[in-house]
């Protein structure tokens, strides 16, 4: 069997007790139930304990929403320029080394920012821009 799951109530460990009764035969049977350490709520049957749908269903889900975090986390990051670049020409957020942020985008065949005021910033003469960001997506009009 898989290690017991802790006490729901007190989240304190179990452990499983045993006992041997005489039937009335003579013969002994074994009584096997699972015992809180903490809060000495007991529970049978043992293979039962671990059996925990509503419990598992939310560990399933918080699982899938830390991903969707991490994936969200990880698309709306500032990414160093000394890292990488955004692809030729596709719009993003620039941070400059004082804060400022704009829209641009940075063209690799010029080696330029070209930002959506109108300006150009070449990669060497402007080394002040030193993040990007993707965009967020555009809210759905209807
Ligand atoms: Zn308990």
């Amino acid at each position: 069997m898989d290690e017991l799951k802790a006490c729901p109530f007190c989240g304190e460990q179990v452990e499983t007790r045993a006992k041997f009764t005489e039937d009335s035969e003579g013969y002994a049977d074994r009584h096997e139930w699972v015992e809180c350490t903490g809060c000495a709520r007991d529970f049978w049957p043992v293979d039962a304990w671990n059996t925990r749908p509503l419990e598992d269903a939310q560990a399933a889900e918080i699982a899938a929403l830390k991903a969707r975090i991490a994936e969200m986390e990880q698309a709306a990051r500032w990414i160093p320029v000394g890292e990488r670049l955004p692809p030729s020409g596709m719009p993003v957020l620039i941070a400059t080394d004082i804060g400022m942020v704009k829209t641009a985008e940075h063209y690799s065949s010029v080696r330029q920012w070209s930002t959506d005021d109108g300006e150009y910033y070449h990669d060497e003469k402007y080394d002040w821009i030193t993040h990007w960001c993707n965009l967020p997506e555009p809210p759905e009009v209807k």
